[in-house]
């Protein structure tokens, strides 16, 4: 027999269960190959009813044929009607998809948890050699779909996965979401990198925010995402920077790298080149979007875990004008140095009280106007730079305060470049 698969056992749990021909040729999936589970089972019921005709014993094993037919999926006493439901399930699953572009989909199904406790004895007392009902429904649903549909079925990532949940003949269409990278500068020293719900209101709107809901009228992912979420008829979006800068200071240089995550979007096949184009019309110079590229989700992690050096542009200011020879001094002192930094008071609320090493590569004092200088700083990613300036209080140690030993305070910080071309390990 093979791989043990027991066809008079099958049929006689078919008769005892009143199952339909479909969950009876599906106890016996392993034989039979191309045959439908109904074909199966109908082919299974009518050989072992002529079987036991043929050795007069039709009175002792009553199986169903001739003017006891087999029941039907509803009178099924396992799948409850599942078996007859295909059509009408694949046309649920049609009608989610239309209007959505895809290429490719997969189909799941949600099954009543009492019918799958219940297969799954009838299986085990078989020794476990059928189709589960759930790959049945997925195969036969997703068969007709490809049909009527033109869509391509497709295991790995899908375009999209059609959930059909059969207990209340809902779908809930999963759309794999698009992954777009790219980098940002931003000029404007007053907008957020990524959306700030108000605080009073937690989103909703209020007077507090103009009923925006937000802290601020823009950030750079609400001027990028939004010409990519309308052509996308996306349900939302997230953004990913790579870090992030203060709301105060500029992103300037080659930009930020970043990749936008639109979810559940309706259309797939974007013109990157134009929507770039309509981003940075609309921003107006307050940020730009550049080299926008198709990307994997993958890349989030990736742009995540990578870490570089990084330049800036400071204005200083010190309490009272400190000569040139002492600031240029200080300058070099701190080029190369590792400092210690404990975590700044103003971050201290939601990040742990630590000291971190940090390396200074260099720090060039560009000019000195009586109390106030403009300095170029190249520093290890992660470095406090307002603090490398002002010591905050001795948390930062050495700092460019105490080495001239005069107050000092970072007015203006602008991020002029990162060194991604040479990435930190
Ligand atoms: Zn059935
Ligand atoms: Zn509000």
């Amino acid at each position: 027999m093979r791989a043990g698969v027991d066809l008079k056992a099958i049929t006689e749990l078919a008769e005892q269960h009143s199952l339909c021909p479909g969950c009876t040729g599906r106890l016996a999936a392993r034989l039979g190959h191309g045959l439908s589970n109904r074909a199966r089972g109908e082919a299974l019921l009518a050989t072992r009813a002529m079987l036991a005709e043929a050795a007069d014993e039709t009175g002792a094993a009553p199986f169903f044929h001739g003017g006891a037919p087999a029941p039907t999926p509803d009178e099924c006493g396992l799948c409850a009607g599942l078996c007859g439901e295909v059509e009408s399930l694949a046309q649920l699953a049609l009608d989610a998809v239309g209007g959505v572009e895809l290429k490719t989909f997969q189909v799941g199904t949600l099954v009543d948890a009492e019918i799958l406790s219940r297969e799954k004895e009838l299986q085990a007392e078989l020794g476990n050699h059928g189709e589960p009902l759930k790959s049945q429904l997925n195969r036969e649903i997703g068969s007709r779909v490809a049909d009527a549909s033109g869509l391509e079925p497709q295991r790995d990532s899908p375009d999209a996965v059609i959930v059909v949940d059969t207990r209340y003949d809902t779908v809930d269409l999963q759309i794999r979401s698009l992954f777009i990278e790219g980098r940002y500068t931003k000029a404007d020293r007053t907008i957020p990198q990524t959306r700030w719900p108000c605080r009073h209101c937690r989103g909703r709107g209020c007077e507090q925010c103009d009923g925006s809901g937000q802290m601020y009228p823009d950030s750079v992912q609400s001027l990028v995402a939004g010409p990519l979420l309308a052509a996308a008829g996306a349900a939302e979006d997230k953004f990913h920077g790579m870090g992030r800068e203060d709301i105060d200071a500029a992103m300037l240089g080659t930009g930020r790298p970043f990749v936008l995550e639109l979810r559940q979007p309706k259309v797939r096949s974007l013109d990157l080149p134009a929507l770039e184009k309509e981003i940075n019309t609309a921003a107006d110079g307050h940020i730009t979007a550049n080299d926008l590229t198709w990307v994997a989700r993958s890349r989030v992690a990736e742009l995540k875990e990578t870490v570089c050096d990084k330049t800036y542009r400071v204005d200083i200011r010190c309490d009272s004008p400190v000569e040139i020879e002492r600031l240029k001094k200080g300058a070099q002192r701190l080029a190369g140095e590792v400092v210690e930094q404990r975590t700044p008071t103003r971050v201290s609320h939601r990040r742990a009280d630590l000291v971190r090493p940090r390396r200074v590569e260099s720090m060039k004092l560009l000019s000195v106007d009586g109390a106030t200088a403009e300095l170029e700083i190249r520093a290890q990613h992660g470095t406090y730079i307002r603090e490398l300036v002002s010591g905050d209080g001795g948390r930062t140690s050495p700092s460019l305060a105490e080495l001239v030993e005069a107050e000092c305070r970072v007015e203006v910080l602008d991020v002029l470049h990162l060194h991604l071309e040479e990435p930190e390990t």
